[in-house]
Formats: structure tokens, sequence, C-alpha cells
């Protein structure tokens, strides 16, 4: 027997939700070149050609054409010293037909993170990685969200799954994914318990959740053993295991308890590229049509600013 009702879990699949943002945006591109007479500029910074997530940020540009967005690839030198990948930013962050700049993580050991993070124009950082746009969503203002911590949650919302008075357990706190991911559950009213490598007894904290987002990056560290019936299962993981990619959770284990559950891949990454271009249009309507950026003084709340 799978899942609660055994009939096996209900597939939270990212692509009919990514195709859906996409056609949206697809609008809003065109209505945007049709105002402005050009169409907003996303801008891509790689550091090295192996780099490891070059491979999906060239689908980023892929994406981005095929709904009207203009891409630029900024390739630096894998050796690029943390000065020239701090002025190829600047570069960006001065021109006026970039809307958006998305800057490869991670980055070589050798340039700090700091390097991006105190270089990058907040109105320009789509990703959400500046202060001041962590700040803004963290006080409930309409910042720019890190994407995937924002398609995981979306993905249950357009998957219609009730988060409001749900306990929610999320399993990693980096700045990019767990932390906001946290904040973003409790802004849907969900009770959030958020887990780490210090945590003890990880299990117990899974069993009690309704919802459990995981975003570790360890293979199998969630397994159905330690879930409860009937619980939605978001699994943010990307790893390769054996030249195959897999999540964080025990797929197969985890089906035989969960009501809903997300594949990877298939689950939350198409939301999370499909999110990003609505994030860069929005750069560049605030940009085109207030002159301000939304990191730069446009304080917008979002509802009661939890
Ligand atoms: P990260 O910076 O390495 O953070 C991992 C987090 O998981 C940390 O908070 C860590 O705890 C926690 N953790 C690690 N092992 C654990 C364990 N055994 N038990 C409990 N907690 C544990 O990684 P990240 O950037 O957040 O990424 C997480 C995963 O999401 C990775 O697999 C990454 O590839 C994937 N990802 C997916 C997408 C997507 O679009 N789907 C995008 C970005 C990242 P400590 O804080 O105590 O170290």
């Amino acid at each position: 027997m799978t899942g609660a009702t055994g009939t096996g879990p209900r597939l939270l699949l990212g692509a009919p939700i990514a195709a859906e943002i996409r056609a949206s945006v697809e609008r809003e591109v065109t209505a945007f070149r049709g105002k402005r007479g050009y169409a907003p500029t996303l801008a891509i910074l790689i550091v090295g050609r192996d780099a490891p997530s070059a491979v999906y940020l060239r689908q980023i540009l892929k994406a981005s054409a095929k709904v009207g967005i203009e891409g630029r690839l900024v390739e630096v030198p894998g050796r690029a010293s943390a000065a020239a990948v701090r002025q190829e930013i600047e570069r960006l962050n001065a021109d006026p037909q970039v809307a958006g700049i998305i800057v490869q993580m991670p980055l070589p050991k050798r340039i700090p993170l700091s390097t991006v993070i105190d270089t990058l124009d907040p109105a320009k950082d789509i990703d959400g990685l500046h202060p001041r746009n962590a700040g803004l969503m963290t006080l409930g203002y309409e910042g720019f969200t890190p994407t995937t911590a924002q398609a995981a949650v979306e993905l249950l919302k357009r998957s219609g799954i009730e988060i409001a008075g749900k306990r929610a357990v999320v399993v990693g706190r980096s700045n990019v994914v767990g932390k906001p991911a946290a904040l973003l559950l409790l802004r849907e009213n969900a009770s959030v318990t958020v887990c780490h490598s210090r945590t003890a007894d990880l299990a117990r904290h899974v069993k009690d959740a309704e919802i459990v987002l995981v975003a570790a990056g360890s293979p199998g560290l969630i397994r159905g053993d330690m879930l409860s019936p009937g619980v939605v299962v978001v699994d943010i993981g990307i790893n390769v295991v054996d030249d195959a990619l897999v999540g964080d959770v025990d797929f197969k284990s985890a089906s035989m308890v969960a009501s809903a559950i997300t594949p990877v891949p298939g689950g939350v990454g198409p939301v999370t590229s499909a999110l990003l271009l609505t994030h860069l249009v929005r750069a560049a309507q605030d940009r085109a049509y207030s002159g301000a950026g939304r990191g730069n003084g446009l304080l917008q709340p979002v509802g009661s600013r939890i």
C-alpha cells in the first residue's frame, strides 16, 4: 500500500506550474516591450566555464529567450580574482539595459561571497541575496525573495495545499533556501520549526510535521519511517548519486506514507527558474516606471507584514 489513501501519494509536479508562470511572464514582457520599446535584460555572470551551475544558468537564459527576455551571459575566467568579479558586477550594476543580475553560486572558494553581496545593486538582485532584500522579506515587505525558497512555497500554494495553521518543519537553515523558506511558511501562517545539522533528534521533529520542506543537500536524509501518515513533502535537495539526480528525501519509502510529494527532478526546480523570470520582469518594471529599483526605496508591505 502507498500513501495515506492507499492509492499512492499525489505527485506535486513543477512543470505545469512553471508553464503557467512562464505564460504570464511572456504576457508581461510583451506589454513591457510594447510600452517601452525594448525587452528587459537578464545578465548572468559565470566564473569559469565548467562551474557546476553553468548548465542550469544556461538553461535559464534559454527559458528567458523563449518568453522574450534579452539574455546576456558574462563569463569571467575561472582563475579571475575577486577584484575582477567585483568589477564585472559593477559594470552590470551601472548598465541601464540590465534589469537583473544572477551570479553563479557557489563561487570558486577563493572568491568570498561578500564580493557579490557587497557589490550587487539590491534593485538588480533578483535572487534575493542582498541583505537589503533579506531584510525586506523578513519584515514582510516586498523585496526580492530567494527564488528556490519561494518556489517551494509557491508549489504548495498553487497545488492547493493548505498551509495556514499547519505544523511545518524545514530541514536546512541556509540564507538562500532554508531560512527564507521558513519565513515564507510563517507568512502563510504555518507554525514553523527549523532543523539543521545540530538539531538533536531530527526524526522527532519531522514526525510531528504536517508539511516537511527539506533543503539539506544530503541524499536520503529523510526516510518514510521518519514521517507521519498523510504528510506533504517538498524535497528541495539536488544531489548527484551514481550519475543520477536525487533529492534529500528517500522517495520510495516516503511515498508509502506521504499524501503528496515532489519528485526530484521535476518538482521545485522548474518552478524556481520560472519564478526567477517573474523577478526579472518586476525589476525591469520598477526601473522603467518608477525610476527606482524594488530594493532601492520602493517599500511595498506584503499582507499584514508578518
Ligand atoms: P547549504 O548551504 O549546504 O545548507 C544546508 C543546510 O542543511 C544547513 O543549514 C545544514 O545545517 C543543514 N543540514 C545538512 N545536513 C544535515 C543533516 N544531516 N541534518 C539536518 N540538517 C542538515 O545548502 P543550500 O544551498 O541551502 O541547498 C540545500 C539543498 O538544496 C542542496 O541539495 C542544493 O543543491 C539544493 N538546491 C536546490 C535548488 C532548486 O532549485 N531545487 C536551488 C538551490 C539549492 P547547518 O546550518 O547546521 O550546517
